[in-house]
């Protein structure tokens, strides 16, 4: 499985709407509810992604909104 336009381009989760938009040029400025991340800012370049990316595995990839977090949660398991 790889990412698709609905996968955050940061940790890969599933969103409801494509962060992106469907021709991946609209972002929503949306929040990530696991990694946080504002679609359209900080995920707007390559360098910014791996960037944000490094800096919530650091954090031990803590969750945005833990509510809306699935028990069998893993980052191992993200389509990379
Ligand atoms: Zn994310």
């Amino acid at each position: 499985m790889s990412p698709s336009k609905y996968n955050c381009r940061v940790c890969f989760f599933p969103q409801k709407n494509p962060p992106w938009g469907l021709d991946g040029k609209a972002p929503t400025y949306g929040i990530c509810p696991c990694c946080g991340v504002e679609f359209g800012y900080e995920d707007s370049t390559e360098e910014g992604i791996k960037e944000y990316r490094s800096q919530w595995i650091t954090s031990g990839y803590k969750w945005f909104d833990e509510s809306q977090k699935p028990k069998d949660w893993k980052w191992e398991k993200q389509p990379q």
